[in-house]
This record gives structure tokens, C-alpha cells and sequence, in this order.
């Protein structure tokens, strides 16, 4: 097959002729549109951490065309996944690393960290234990990247009985970072830890998406009532009084 590429390098090329039916070649005049004719402005690299089964490569995949366009970078054991948004600055590419489950066994090296620009952290809210190991992927990231912008995620919030709930959520606020409710299989949320990441690597806290950004079909559906509890319980949270840290109530 000829790639998009070639196709736009040779707009005056012929089509393929029809076997020797005696069809004519007809001329293509105009470029075919697709992935390489998009005019990217700016791309960065972010990465995606946290525990194994908190959701992050079902996160990554819902991007359709970064799932399409997604490359394996065997040396570091990662699928990078372009995702370009439309945005009112322009097209920006987020080059989002996922592992293939490092995670799980050995922890990640730094070479997954090396020049990141932003970072994603993703845990459970239906398991405590990938909350309580949010620090140590903050302290990991915080090690090789000086400085970048990192978005807090709690994953699979369709999930009726989470154990995580919004007022225990702390760590962003005591770090300055920012924190997003999603469910990965819901697309509830989907652009938000994204748009928050443009915004401040563009520097520009009014950029906007111009387009939506296509979709894996949701496999879950939250139903309107239970959208309207996560989003109360995070406004309550939000206005609740930082708790002491730890390290305050027992110095050492
Ligand atoms: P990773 O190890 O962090 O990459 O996690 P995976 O993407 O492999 O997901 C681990 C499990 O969580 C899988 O069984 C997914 O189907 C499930 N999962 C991921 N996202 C969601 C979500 O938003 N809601 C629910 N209910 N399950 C999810
Ligand atoms: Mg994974």
C-alpha cells in the first residue's frame, strides 16, 4: 500500500490502473488527507506511571489515533502513543509513554524518565494501596524531571464502591499539582488531565480545545446520578481544610 506520505510527495502521481480492462489511470490532483498532512506546532513527551492494573494502557488507548499511530520502542521496553489535539494554539502532539508492565516487576528505569515534559500519575480509587504508592512515583519522577507539570488521575471512579473517596485525595494539593476523577472505560474525563498539561506547557491558561479528540466507544456507562455524587463529593473535598502531613504530627 502507498503511505499518505508518499501520495502527498507526488500529487501529480496516477492511480493504479484498473488491470487491462482498458480503464484509464486517473490523475490524483489533490493530496489525500491523513495523519502526515496535520501541522503539528509543538510535541512533548509525557509519561504515563503508577501501579500495575490502575488502568493506565487502557487510559492511553481510548486516543484512537494514538492507538493507531502507536510505536514500540524496544531498547526501553515502552509503547509511545502520539496523541495530537486540536487546540486553539495550534496542533500539539503529546508523545504519552505507556509501559508494557515494567511496573509489575522490576520498577522503571530512567531512561523512561529522561526528558519527559509532563507527567501523568494514575492510581485505583478502588484500590488503597496504588493511592498510598502515589508518593513514591511523585519522588521517582521528581528524581530525573526537574520541574515539569504532573497531573494526578484516580482511575475506574464508575466503579459504585470505591475505596478512595474524593476527601481522602490530598497529595496534589500538598505538592501543587492538579487532580482529575476519570473512568478509562467510560471516557468520563478523558480530556481533562490532557488540557490541563497543554495549558501549562503552552503557558497559556485559556487554550482550548478546538475539536474533540476521537474516542474508543465507552464499554461503561455511568449513569447521570452517580456523575453528580462524584462531582459533589469532589467540590466538598475541595473546599475541605488540608489535613496535617504525617510528618508534622509525628516529628522526628
Ligand atoms: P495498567 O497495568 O495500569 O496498564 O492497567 P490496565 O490498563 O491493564 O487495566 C487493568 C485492569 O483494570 C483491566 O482489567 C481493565 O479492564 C481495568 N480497567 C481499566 N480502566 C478501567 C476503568 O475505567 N473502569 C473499570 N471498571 N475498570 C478499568
Ligand atoms: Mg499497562
Amino acid at each position: 500500500m502507498v503511505s499518505n506520505f508518499t501520495q502527498q510527495s507526488n500529487p501529480g502521481m496516477f492511480a493504479p490502473t484498473m488491470g487491462t480492462m482498458g480503464i484509464q489511470p486517473i490523475p490524483i490532483t489533490k493530496p489525500i488527507p491523513g495523519p502526515a498532512m496535520v501541522q503539528v506546532v509543538a510535541e512533548f513527551k509525557c509519561i504515563l506511571v503508577g501501579d500495575g492494573g490502575v488502568g493506565k494502557t487502557t487510559f492511553v488507548k481510548r486516543h484512537l489515533t494514538g492507538e493507531f499511530e502507536k510505536k514500540y520502542i524496544a531498547t526501553v521496553g515502552v509503547e509511545v502513543h502520539p496523541m495530537n489535539f486540536s487546540t486553539t494554539r495550534g496542533v500539539i502532539k503529546l508523545n504519552v509513554w505507556d509501559t508494557a508492565g515494567q511496573e509489575k516487576l522490576c520498577g522503571l528505569r530512567d531512561g523512561y524518565y529522561i526528558q519527559a515534559n509532563c507527567g501523568i500519575i494514575m492510581f485505583d480509587v478502588c484500590s488503597r494501596i496504588t493511592y498510598k504508592n502515589v508518593p513514591k512515583w511523585y519522588k521517582d519522577v521528581v528524581r530525573v524531571c526537574d520541574n515539569i507539570p504532573i497531573v494526578l488521575v484516580g482511575n475506574k471512579v464508575d466503579v459504585k464502591d470505591r475505596k478512595v473517596k474524593a476527601k481522602q485525595i490530598t497529595f496534589h494539593r500538598k505538592k501543587g499539582l492538579q487532580y482529575y476523577d476519570v473512568s478509562a472505560k467510560s471516557n468520563y474525563h478523558f480530556e481533562k488531565p490532557f488540557l490541563w498539561l497543554l495549558r501549562k506547557l503552552s503557558g497559556d491558561a485559556n487554550l482550548q480545545l478546538v475539536e474533540s479528540v476521537a474516542l474508543a466507544p465507552i464499554e461503561v456507562l455511568i449513569p447521570e446520578e452517580q456523575i453528580k455524587l462524584i462531582q459533589t463529593e469532589m467540590e466538598q473535598a475541595n473546599a475541605m481544610e488540608l489535613p496535617p502531613d504525617e510528618d508534622e504530627l509525628n516529628p522526628s
